[in-house]
């Protein structure tokens, strides 16, 4: 079962919009991202951030297997520029002298520098020198130098002018091309058994490989990286290797030990000799910091040397599915935060938070020689998070959370797009689901809740996919059809009711719910309020479960006013008894045969302060309704049991008989007859001087218990009279069995008395019969002489009417029982 209960709530509407939506959101900017990526968008920004992590990152110790030979503004001063031959020599001479292992020589020397011309012709053939070329410049080596001892310039600046990769070499068909930093460290690294190789797609030293840079790796989106590239890992940004000037070479103060075995670099750091490119170090420095090109080559050297000797790792880059699996990861965790968390504070500091986080996980891999991606990711965790916020926001502004229905303002919103620009035949379908509350309290709201669910899930079964179906209250839903016809209406309505009306299984208990629904259709042509339309609905709605119709109730005009009234009745009926706004009048039963007063029967009044005299046809039935008729029945029991009491008294010789109406509900409260003995014994009247009217339809509800309840005041010793005779449905049979005293000859029946002989011998009919199962005959409503002697004449035995007595007040009913002869 909790499995089963896990996987409901799974099933709930709001987990999936969520998933969907952090699905959605997060493919959606990653794809965007993907897509700028490729076009290097972000190149720049995760370039800045590449340098910064450079700057931060813990520089190495001083490459002692190198010497800087700088040649200085002082240098220059000195020997002039460019050098002439003759220093050149007696510089490398020098420097020969001390078995250096490499001698690299960063100065072009394509042209003869005179004089001194023969003595460097000869140092530039010894086999440790290795000479640059400037291939893009088409500057060439010195003619001396054999060709497996040049190198090209290597230095390849990305599109900011920062300098972070380098080239090593280049293939071609006749020859391949070594950069100067490759063919200094291969120079250096044989004697020590480690040899270089091209292989397949990597560079080898011994069994080492070198990947080549691709042009996605790390941050570069689409780099030029022809020809095997590396990233440049730099050392340091100032002090990368024992340095000396070349005066200081020249006067041969040089300590030897700095010079034997090394790789020797020579070339130019004088500021106005401008050989100096822009470097990660570069946008920390105030002063415009840049380094000098034989520099770099020392930088790009010495990782090289590190890399053969496995002294330092190679970068490492992720492939472009890892890249996008990355950034989809960020993206997911921002649209889900913004589905989580609802307080934009908490948001706010979560999306900081987790950016930091991105920043720090970017930081510490890129100290393992990772390079990832951040500041795409970065970006794109933002954007994740505020697109699926947007959509939290659009979704509870218009939805309901716990259905996913249309709320209430969006259901109007729709309703209006579609009346105004041309009014069609539109219509709205109110259900309100009831029983709803009376689950919530018994059961608890969780299984409300599911009850909700599942009715909503019935109900959208039913719904055709264009309408539109909204969560209106709680318990209450609108359904809005476009372009209907009435009776697509009413068969929509029809098949709603079934649906719901079919018990539910939730939580192994069958719940039963009934739905009452109102249909308010909007005429073509017609102008229409949306908010009206919906409150139509509502109406009809009200109306139907008014009616107890369980069915539908199409709304008509006066619907509402008569709504709106029946609020207000029902309101001031439930203060009018402490008011005391009710009184019994009374009207006399009077004796055909001899004119004489024999009984009243009390009918009850209600003095409205303000409306004045509210018919009792009109709040009897809200009475009834709303169960009010109880204790005001009561009252009249008791009203009508005392003025028994007092009439008696003061007429002791006349057998007055008081009827009292019971109503349909009174009926079935089986209290009633308890109450009932107590009011006549606290009175003090015998009991057969009181008289219940029943109506035939309230006994035809339930024939058997009416009889058994009419049995039992029948015992207590009260008399019976069956009201309104003729306008139902009792079947002589069962009239039969009713332990009635009196039949009432309804009005109506005396009003079409003089209309025609039938209507006269229908009257003699009832007369007859009545006379025929033991009972005696009151007339209702003779108001003339006519109707009383034709009344007269088919031995009835009683009448009442306005043509004696409308029902009047105490006083003047005690006044016309004075007057009696
Ligand atoms: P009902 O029981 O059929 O009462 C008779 C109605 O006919 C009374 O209307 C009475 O005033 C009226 N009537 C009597 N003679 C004539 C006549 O000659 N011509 C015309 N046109 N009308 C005549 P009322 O008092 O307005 O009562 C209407 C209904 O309200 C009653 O019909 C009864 O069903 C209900 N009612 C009245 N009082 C009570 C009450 O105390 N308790 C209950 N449960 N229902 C009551
Ligand atoms: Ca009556
Ligand atoms: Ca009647």
């Amino acid at each position: 079962m909790p499995v089963l209960s896990l996987a409901k709530t799974l099933m709930s509407h709001l987990f999936w919009v969520r998933t969907r939506s952090i699905f959605l959101s997060s493919l959606l900017v990653t794809g965007l991202w993907q897509g700028l990526h490729y076009k290097g968008n972000f190149e720049f920004l995760e370039l800045i951030l590449f340098d910064r992590f450079v700057r931060q990152q813990a520089p190495l110790s001083p490459d002692s297997r190198l010497l800087l030979v700088t040649i200085t503004e002082e240098d220059l001063h000195r020997h002039g520029w460019p050098i002439t031959d003759d220093v050149l020599a007696a510089t490398l001479q020098s420097l020969q002298k001390h078995q250096p292992r490499v001698i690299g020589l960063d100065l072009y020397r394509d042209l003869p520098n005179p004089p001194g011309q023969e003595a460097l012709s000869q140092q530039l053939q010894a086999d440790n020198l290795i000479a640059i070329e400037e291939v893009v410049g088409n500057i060439p080596p010195p003619p001396q130098v054999s060709r497996d001892r040049v190198g090209f310039n290597d230095l390849i600046l990305d599109r900011d002018g920062v300098l972070r990769r380098s080239l090593l070499l280049v293939t071609a068909p006749e020859e391949d091309y070594y950069s100067f930093a490759l063919r200094l460290s291969r120079q250096y690294l044989a004697p020590e058994g480690i040899n270089f190789r091209l292989g397949d797609r990597a560079l080898w030293f011994n069994n080492i490989p070198l990947l080549p840079l691709n042009p996605h790796a790390g941050g570069y989106q689409n780099a030029d990286t022809n020809g095997y590239q590396m990233l440049i890992d730099y050392r340091n940004s100032n002090n990368l290797a024992p340095t000396v000037t070349l005066s200081q070479v020249l006067d041969n103060t040089v300590p030897p030990d700095l010079i034997a075995g090394k790789i020797v670099l020579i070339g130019t750091v004088a500021s106005s000799l401008k050989d100096f490119v822009l470097t990660p170090y570069s946008a920390s420095r105030s002063d415009d910091f840049q380094m000098s090109g034989v520099m770099i080559h020392a930088q790009i050297v010495s990782q090289l040397l590190d890399l053969a000797t496995q002294e330092r790792h190679p970068f490492y880059y992720a492939t472009q599915w890892q890249e996008m699996l990355w950034l989809w990861g960020w993206t997911i965790l921002g649209s889900a935060l913004a589905w989580l968390f609802k307080h934009p504070l908490a948001l706010g500091s979560l999306s900081i938070l987790s950016v930091l986080g991105l920043g720090g996980i970017g930081w510490i891999l890129f100290s393992q020689q990772i390079w990832l991606p951040v500041v795409a990711p970065a970006l794109g965790f933002e954007l994740a998070l505020g697109l699926a916020m947007s959509h939290r926001l659009l979704y509870t502004t218009t939805r309901d959370p716990l259905t996913g229905l249309l709320n209430r303002t969006s259901f109007i919103h729709h309703l209006k797009r579609r009346l105004q620009p041309s009014p069609v035949a539109l219509g709205v379908i109110f259900i309100e689901l009831d029983r709803l509350d009376l689950v919530a309290n018994s059961l608890g709201n969780s299984i409300s809740d599911r009850l909700l669910l599942a009715a909503v899930t019935r109900l959208k079964s039913v719904v055709p996919r264009a309408a539109h179906l909204a969560r209106i209250g709680n318990n209450k839903f609108a359904l809005a059809l476009w372009q209907t016809h009435p009776d697509t209406l009413i068969q929509q309505a029809d098949r709603v009711h079934q649906v719901l009306a079919k018990p539910f299984n939730i939580v192994q208990k069958e719940l039963v719910t009934a739905s009452n629904i109102g249909i308010a259709i909007a005429q073509p042509q017609r102008q229409h309020n949306a908010a009206h339309l919906l409150r139509d609905a509502h109406t009809a709605m009200y109306r139907a479960k008014a009616l107890g119709t369980d069915r539908y109730e199409v709304f008509a005009q006066g619907m509402l006013e008569e709504v709106v009234d029946r609020f207000t009745l029902e309101n001031e009926l439930r203060q009018a008894i402490a008011k005391q706004e009710f009184a019994l009048y009374y009207q006399p039963i009077v004796s055909l045969a001899n004119e004489q007063i024999t009984g009243f029967e009390a009918l009850i009044r209600w003095h409205h302060p303000q409306r004045g005299f509210i018919s009792p046809g009109r709040f009897i039935p809200v009475a009834e309704e709303t169960g009010l008729i109880v204790p005001l029945g009561e009252w009249i029991c008791q009203t009508a049991c005392q003025q028994s009491a007092q009439w008696s008294q003061q007429f002791p010789n006349l057998p007055l008989i008081i009827s009292v109406n019971l109503s349909g509900r009174q009926f079935q409260e089986t209290q009633l007859i308890h109450k009932l003995a107590y009011f006549i014994k606290s009175a003090g009247i015998p009991a057969s001087n009181l008289k219940l009217e029943i109506t035939e339809s309230m006994v035809m509800q339930n024939v058997e218990a009416a009889i058994d309840l009419m049995l039992g005041f029948k015992a207590l010793g009260c008399k019976l009279s069956l009201d309104d005779f003729g306008t139902g449905y009792s079947s002589l049979s069962q009239l039969r069995r009713f332990p009635v005293d009196t039949l009432k000859v309804d009005r109506s029946f005396v009003v079409k008395m003089g209309q025609s002989p039938e209507d006269r011998q229908i009257v003699r009919m009832i007369v007859d019969l009545g006379h025929l199962l033991g009972m005696d005959i009151i007339a209702e409503g003779i108001e003339n002489e006519q109707d009383r002697d034709r009344l007269r004449s088919l031995m009835c035995e009683y009448g009442q009417g306005y043509f004696w007595s409308k029902p009047v007040s105490v006083a003047e009913a005690t006044q016309l029982l004075q007057q009696q002869p």
